[in-house]
């Protein structure tokens, strides 16, 4: 495969950006390599910029669930840019946008937009010290929730890719209010409730974490936080920004039938523009500035262009909700297949899935935490990734990123991975 192209771009990228890129993840410091350059991208595949198609297993770290190119959104987006790039003052569309997303998702009563899952998450957690008043947020090993000082203790995702998870920057005393628990492990959190009396603000997680590579919640886990949140006052942070309107049309809440308090969303709202929101019981929302105290707030938050692309495809979600099914179905055919590959070649890794989010972990060990995440052979995963991105299958560079299918995948690319997979594993 030739990179001639990507190569050059990379060493001139990296003269000017740091690392060459502008999020870490992409630099495939973790798998070894240099990144690809793309330039376009339309239904399943990408098309960089040495005339080489992937089959995207990524979409964008998870908002395009229709593929690239969905043409409904093109056609919304080239309308709006048509009216205005940003007014800096309230439209139609934002309105539009608010009461979508609360009637597909409805324990969201109102909604804040902001610009990335990362302010989304940050005003979240605001949000939830200012309305319980108290000063500390639970969070869990593994679990990613964007960059905001307070949530980079024991974070997954690049923070973990690049052995950061705890990163410097963040002082002592914003480092002290999270508390950090394994995920998936209910009497640790019951434990450090017990133990805080009174001060545990909010709970914030993944209820799929998708950022130590796939993990699903176990049985009755979500429930139970549920339960427990309820018992001692404190605020329940859903943060869906990879599971929002991807594993159901309301995300992970409806697809395990947990209601949080306040939910994050992120990326899939915007179609692939930069957009994130926070929204949950009118109650606490009203707390939020200018209705209530909470100050939150953004010069291009509801930017019209981003509201335009999300709308089209919430709209669509909304209006087709039969995807969902043939999502799940594809993942699962695929997932089949990976499984059946391992076997045939006599291997024992554990694949991991739930609705269109997939992964592949080099150990034989069960994964339901970031500890059993870290126990996959890391070095096999950099050649398996390297391996498959010669074949044309372009993954998460990361063992601690899930993946994603989109519903342009058919069953032609879908085989395509299995055959892809199977030779990789065979290779490595
Ligand atoms: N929360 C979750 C669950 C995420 O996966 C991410 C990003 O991947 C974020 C928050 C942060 O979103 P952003 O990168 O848009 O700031």
């Amino acid at each position: 495969m030739d990179k001639t192209n990507s190569l050059k771009s990379f060493k001139r990228a990296q003269s000017h950006i740091p690392g060459g890129v502008n999020s870490p993840v992409r630099a495939f410091k973790a798998v070894g390599g240099e990144p690809i350059f793309m330039q376009s991208a339309k239904g399943a595949y990408m098309h960089d910029i040495d005339g080489n198609k992937y089959i995207d297993l990524i979409n964008s770290w998870g908002p395009m669930i229709l593929g690239h190119g969905k043409v409904q959104i093109e056609r919304a987006v080239i309308e709006a840019v048509k009216k205005s790039l940003s007014f800096g003052a309230p439209t139609n569309a934002e309105i539009e946008m608010a009461e979508l997303i609360a009637h597909m998702m409805p324990s969201i009563e109102k909604v804040r937009m902001v610009n990335s899952g990362t302010e989304a998450t940050m005003s979240a957690i605001r949000l939830g010290r200012g309305f319980t008043k108290r000063d500390k947020i639970i969070k869990f090993e593994g679990c990613y929730h964007g960059h905001g000082d307070s949530f980079l203790i024991a974070a997954g995702s690049g923070a973990a890719t690049m052995g950061e998870p705890d990163s410097p920057g963040v002082t002592k005393g914003t480092a002290k209010d999270t508390i950090t628990v394994p995920y998936n492990d209910l009497e640790k959190v019951r434990e450090v409730v017990m133990e805080n009396p009174d001060q545990i603000a909010a709970i914030i997680l993944e209820p799929i974490a998708g950022n130590m590579g796939c993990v699903p919640p176990v049985s009755g886990y979500l429930q139970g936080l549920r339960t427990l949140c309820d018992e001692y006052g404190v605020v329940l942070i859903f943060d869906e920004v990879m599971t929002g309107f991807r594993i159901s049309k309301a995300g992970a809440q409806q697809y395990y039938g947990v209601k949080p308090d306040l939910t994050t969303l992120g990326k899939i709202i915007g179609g692939g523009m930069p957009v994130g929101a926070y929204g949950g019981r009118a109650d606490i929302m009203d707390m939020v500035s200018p209705s209530g105290p909470v100050y939150q707030a953004g010069t291009l938050s509801g930017n019209p262009v981003a509201m335009a692309a999300g709308l089209a495809m919430l709209k669509y979600l909304n209006e087709n909700t039969e995807i969902y099914t043939r999502l799940e179905t594809m993942t699962e055919y695929i997932v089949q297949g990976i499984k059946l590959n391992v076997l045939k070649l006599g291997l024992k890794y554990t694949v991991n899935s739930v609705g269109s989010m997939f992964s592949l972990f080099f150990t034989d060990e069960k994964v339901i935490d970031f500890e059993g995440a870290k126990k996959s052979d890391l070095n096999m995963f950099g050649k398996y990734f390297n391996a498959m991105l010669n074949k044309g299958i372009y993954l998460a560079p990361s063992q601690y990123e899930t993946l994603f299918v989109s519903s342009a995948i058919d069953e032609i690319e879908a085989d395509l991975i299995i055959q892809a997979s199977y030779d990789s594993l065979k290779e490595i």
